[in-house]
């Protein structure tokens, strides 16, 4: 990613914009956090808070005007906050914070010219800075009555700071002369010295100069406290770049007031009415107010996406991340795992009021780690493998239909339809070819897997494949049943004509098989389908016609969830794609119905009852959602038993490849030994290769207490492990452990 990209996309993200109250408020308050300690009860720290913007906050925290409360967004849901109310309670009953610890002293000195809340809120400032500074005036004044000993508290604190004040001065023009001569910088407040501007010219309202080098000053006339406060910052401010000779104008304008991005959605904030001012808040009263604050933010994509959520941050931070991992040579684990663990389904985008597209990130930085050699080969192995598996010749297949020399459509159900419901993806069939007549079959992958994993060049090599195939079949119009085929296969193959399962069913109508049952189900919408409105009405026309009452889950649609499969995350993080179905699995109470066969896969497997709509139209035996989810060796044996079925009864073919010599080898498994392959990803054909290995050759290791075997062998870049005993019907397999290490000499 170029820094330009980068400085992009940090750009869209607007959740570290400032919310409407600390924007509006010319110092800046973080009104937000201050709600937030206080909510908390906490106000020793709210106070601190407070304290840490504010000039004289004794002072400012109980005359200020509050310009933020005009701007609150609580203003929309029952009235803003009483943020002066709150300055107010906290200023009277929290514990004095002390005075912030200024700068080390710069050598230099500055005069500020009068001792109203201008000129000493920028003493204040300017002495932060490290000046000496010494406040000219009659007697410091602020124009309001406060509580005894109050403004003196402050102007001990100024003094412990480093400020003189020099009372009883008479406040001339002369003085302002004089003071140039004698100092670094001088800034006069014009309520002061009523003659500054004509004497000096009308200052710059963003540094505050006038014509005369080193002289600052403000016009009279402003009364509200907290723009007097402001005004003596922006004189520090300028001050401050004056005397280090920095430009006096670079990149102020988030000074004073200034408009903010940042979204907060009030769909779900109930209106709550402020809490009575009446003489002042006491505590109790307070909280209550304070917790009314909605603690603005966006985080609307955070909300919605479980693997946003897992890693804690948000967009913004997510991007920095993505692009520091390219200066490291092969990436950090943790930041690798980022970027291989979105599911790409796009939901960020679509909730995002800035459309800040996650998935496109991190399929981009995929893409890179990919031509660099950087990403870990791992990563999405075994979801390649799979796919190869069903683009291979034990899967893969492309006829007319039987008797025909010709297609006018050709049935793909997709790879994963085939190894997780072969009888509902042959009945499928069997109905198109009854109802539609000349409609071929192609069994093979549509490439998703290579596309989500980054691969191009694989992809574009699959996509080749299937391509001839189907050209090969005369070019028909392709019916597809499964939501990623249809997206992947639109936008890969724009000179077919793909057309849905669900739009042929909802113009032929329903399949004599299907289940008229009726009852009630929530709609699960694959990710896929996020984009395809006509797609998700024809899926509910069919379930209507079903008899189905559906409910929607509260993210449904275009702002539909994904299972856990997309972007192959359930392949990098399991456990991560568990916790994203389970929160599908946890949205609605009822049964789902979907219609992508690993939206129902991955949900069916967090225990919840879910059935794919061919389980529907096309059931099997059994309860529609009773179909069993197959483990990783079953679903490539449905793919290839699939195959040998339909070649042998609808084209009395046989299946034309030779059976390879592992496939001889007869193992069984302990329960255990069944579920650590699951787990790890181990099929029964690694370890029937292991076997005929340790077979052929003789090797292995043998355990002292057990008498079991262990034998290893490395087909390819894999080593796998396998813990057996010998029966007399072939292996008993009670464990299997695969990792990437080649042993020296211990392997073939
Ligand atoms: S609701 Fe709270 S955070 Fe939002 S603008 Fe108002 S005070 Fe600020
Ligand atoms: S998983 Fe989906 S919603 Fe979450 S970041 Fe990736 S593309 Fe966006
Ligand atoms: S939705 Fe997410 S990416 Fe978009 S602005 Fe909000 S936090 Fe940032």
């Amino acid at each position: 990613m170029e820094q330009a990209e980068l400085r992009r996309w940090e750009n869209r993200c607007i959740q570290e914009e400032s919310p409407r109250c600390a924007a509006a408020c010319p110092l800046h308050v973080d009104a937000r956090e201050c709600c937030s300690l206080l909510a908390a009860r906490r106000v020793d720290k709210a106070w601190a808070v407070l304290a840490k913007t504010m000039p004289l906050p004794g002072v400012l925290a109980r005359i200020c005007d509050a310009p933020c409360k005009a701007a609150c967004l609580r203003g929309e849901k029952g009235g803003p906050i009483e943020m002066g109310a709150l300055e107010r309670f906290l200023a009277g009953a929290a514990q004095a914070a002390k005075p912030p610890r200024p700068l080390p002293r710069n050598g230099k000195s500055v005069a500020v010219i009068g001792g109203g809340m201008t000129g000493l809120c920028a003493a204040w400032e300017i002495a932060r800075k490290g000046f000496a500074v010494t406040v000219y005036c009659t007697a410091p004044d602020v124009g309001v009555e406060l509580p005894e000993g109050v403004l003196d508290g402050e102007l001990a604190a100024m003094d412990r700071m480093g400020v003189t004040i020099e009372r009883g001065a008479t406040l001339t023009p002369e003085l302002v002369e004089a003071q140039l001569e004698e100092r670094d910088a001088v800034f006069v407040d014009s309520d002061a010295v009523p003659e500054t501007l004509r004497y000096f010219g009308e200052p710059d309202e963003v540094t505050l100069g006038t014509n005369r080098l080193g002289l600052f000053a403000v016009r009279a006339g402003e009364t509200s406290p907290v723009f007097q406060a402001a005004a003596g910052r922006r004189a520090a401010n300028s001050i401050m770049r004056f005397s280090q000779g920095v430009s006096m104008v670079k990149s102020r304008e988030l000074e004073g007031p200034y408009d903010t991005r940042l979204y907060t959605n009030l769909a779900k904030v109930e209106p709550v009415g402020p809490v009575a001012v009446g003489e002042g808040y006491d505590e109790v009263r307070a909280v209550e107010e304070a917790a009314r604050c909605l603690k603005c933010e966006c985080m609307e994509c955070v909300k919605a996406c479980v693997y946003l959520k897992h890693y804690k941050q948000y967009p913004k931070v997510y991007v920095r991340q993505v692009y520091n991992n390219e200066a490291i040579v092969r990436g950090t684990r943790q930041a690798n795992k980022l970027i291989n663990s979105c599911m790409l389904c796009g939901l960020c985008d679509t909730v995002c009021p800035e459309d800040f597209a996650m998935g496109d990130v991190c399929l981009e930085a995929r893409r890179n780690m990919i031509a660099k050699g950087t990403m870990p080969p791992s990563a999405h192995e075994f979801a390649l493998r799979d796919m190869a598996f069903a683009d291979g010749d034990k899967c893969a297949l492309a006829r007319h239909a039987p008797g025909t020399t010709e297609s006018e459509y050709v049935f793909f159900p997709g790879c994963q339809l085939t190894a997780t419901d072969p009888g509902g993806a042959e009945r499928a069939y069997a109905d198109l070819r009854e109802r539609l007549g000349k409609v071929g079959l192609i069994l093979r992958c549509c490439g998703a897997p290579a596309a989500w994993s980054g691969r191009d060049a694989l992809f574009q090599e699959s996509l080749a494949e299937l391509q001839s195939a189907w050209q090969g079949l005369g070019s028909p119009r392709i019916i597809a049943a499964c939501p990623s085929c249809i997206k992947i296969l639109r936008q890969a193959l724009p000179e077919a004509e793909i057309v849905s399962h669900w739009s042929i069913l909802s113009a032929l109508g329903l399949p004599e098989t299907a289940l008229k049952a009726g009852g009630t189900l929530a709609v699960n919408d694959p990710c896929a389908a996020r984009e395809d409105g006509a797609l998700r009405a024809d899926v509910r026309g069919l379930l209507d016609t079903l008899g189905v009452s559906i409910v929607e889950p509260e993210y449904s649609g275009e702002l539909t969830q994904c299972c856990g499969y997309g972007g192959l995350l359930n392949e990098v993080d399991p456990e991560l794609g568990r916790i994203a179905a389970q929160a599908r699995a946890d949205a609605v109470d009822e049964d789902y119905v979907t219609y992508c066969a690993m939206c129902r896969e991955m949900i069916a497997r967090t225990g919840k009852t879910a059935m794919h709509l061919y389980d529907l139209l096309y059931p099997g035996e059994g309860g529609a959602g009773a179909r069993p989810t197959p483990g990783h060796s079953e679903r490539r044996e449905n793919r290839v038993h699939l195959r040998e079925k339909l070649l042998r009864e609808l084209w009395s073919e046989a299946d034309g490849v030779a059976a390879e010599d592992f496939e001889n080898v007869d193992v069984a498994f302990t329960e255990a030994g069944a579920a650590a392959m699951e787990e790890r990803r181990i099929l029964v054909s690694d370890v029937q290769k292991v076997l005929l290995q340790e077979e052929r050759s003789g090797r292995h290791l043998v355990h002292d207490e057990t008498g079991r075997f262990l034998a290893s062998f490395r087909p390819a870049v894999v080593t796998y492990w396998v813990e057996f005993e010998k029966t007399d019907d072939g292996y008993l397999v009670h464990n299997a452990w695969c990792h990437r290490m080649k042993i020296k000499g211990g392997q073939p």
